[in-house]
């Protein structure tokens, strides 16, 4: 008999609702033959605050606590822009990053041969693309001390004001990032590429040397290392090359957004938050999309894609993951299109692209 998981789910704000519900959808096609669930909703974003005056009550952070996984939608409501910054509908997301202890983003970015014509790059370039973006969530320059503004105290423009900030990795910070990021390799292609700025920065220098070292646990894999500015060249000019991305938390902030573009739909990557326990947090890589929320338009398939990952990184099952996946490139290989990737045969709304999915999954 199987045990069941317990699921959180998080919907939160704008399309998150509509979404989540198509993922879910999927999940519940996979019930039986071995796998269980039970989902568990808690509010979150600005429909937590407006319920109990916080964007992420504590009944919420233990529910995720008490769950095998989370699969989060959205949060962020310009309503709420006047609010403290703790009470900010988005400030959600941090919190609960920090509860769960979640230090690791994994995105993922494919561009399948049938939407490669949607990429802003040129199609035979960018068809099979298949990259994992793994980025450190927790350190470096966002959350380094000291950092402020002041007055400048010499150098040419001393008695101006200047803000500075501190850029700051540990070695145990880096090791434990660059484990996930192998083993990521080892269950892809087994290529690694480090991003990094060696060349000017301390922090880098500690970065690439715990690196090479934590690659001798993984001999299997290869290791190559690119500075952060050519390796975003590379991303644009030859983005096949590319398996798995290891970066710190600034360089993958702006690498996995730029890679997010070859796929030419933000309703496509999908992002897996890990950290040191089984436990991780899954969504779209995209955000609430307020302009289109509640018509029936949104594309569903990166929050679907966000439940393969959570099956194959929380649940132990790579297998339901692996069909999901299947299913997803089956209905476009069908041309079943939502309207951000028009110019397909058939444009479909969010519900029948949820449906279509679950029918390739039979
Ligand atoms: P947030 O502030 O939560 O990040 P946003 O609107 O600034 O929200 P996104 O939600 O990432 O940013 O959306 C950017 C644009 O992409 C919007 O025009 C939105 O409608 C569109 N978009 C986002 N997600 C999807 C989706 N799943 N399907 C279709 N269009 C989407
Ligand atoms: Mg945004």
């Amino acid at each position: 008999m199987a045990t069941a998981h317990r699921i959180a789910v998080l919907s939160g704000d704008g399309i998150g609702p509509e979404i989540v519900a198509q993922a879910v959808k999927v999940l519940q096609a996979l019930r039986g033959q071995g796998f269980d669930f039970e989902l568990r909703e808690a509010p979150v974003g600005a429909g937590a605050y407006l319920l109990t005056g916080t964007p992420l009550p504590q009944s919420t952070v233990e529910m995720a606590l008490a769950s095998d996984a989370v699969l989060f939608g959205a949060v962020g409501d310009p309503r709420f822009d006047h609010l403290d910054a703790s009470l900010r509908p988005e400030r959600a997301i941090l919190g609960l990053r920090r509860a769960l202890g979640l230090f690791a983003d994994l995105k993922q970015v494919s561009v399948p041969a049938e939407l490669a014509e949607l990429s802003p790059l040129r199609a035979e370039r960018v068809a099979g693309v298949d990259v994992l973006v793994v980025r450190e969530l927790n350190g470096d320059v966002y959350t380094g001390q000291p950092r402020g503004m002041r007055v400048a105290p010499d150098g040419p423009f001393a008695g101006e004001r200047e803000g500075f900030d501190t850029m700051r990795y540990a070695e145990g910070e880096v090791r434990r990032i660059a484990h996930v990021a192998f083993k990521a390799a080892r269950r892809r292609s087994a290529k690694l590429c480090n991003v990094d700025k060696a060349n000017v920065l301390a922090t880098s220098r500690v970065w690439r040397e715990v690196v090479i070292d934590v690659a001798r646990d993984y001999p299997d894999v290869e290791l190559t290392h690119l500075y952060a500015d050519s390796a975003a060249m590379q991303l644009i000019s030859h983005p096949a090359r590319f398996d798995v991305i290891l970066a710190g938390n600034l360089f993958g902030d702006i690498l996995s957004d730029a890679a997010s573009v070859l796929t030419g739909s933000i309703g496509l990557p999908a992002s897996a938050l890990l950290g040191d326990a089984q436990r991780g947090m899954y969504e779209a890589g995209h955000g609430t999309a307020l302009d289109i929320t509640e018509r029936d338009i949104a594309n569903p398939l990166a929050c679907i894609r966000a439940a393969a990952l959570m099956l194959r990184h929380s649940l132990g099952r790579d297998d339901l993951a692996q069909r999901i996946e299947a299913a997803v490139t089956a209905v476009l290989r069908q041309g079943l299109r939502t309207a951000d990737l028009a110019g397909g045969s058939r444009v479909v709304g969010t519900t029948a692209m949820g449906d279509a999915v679950v029918a390739a999954l039979r």
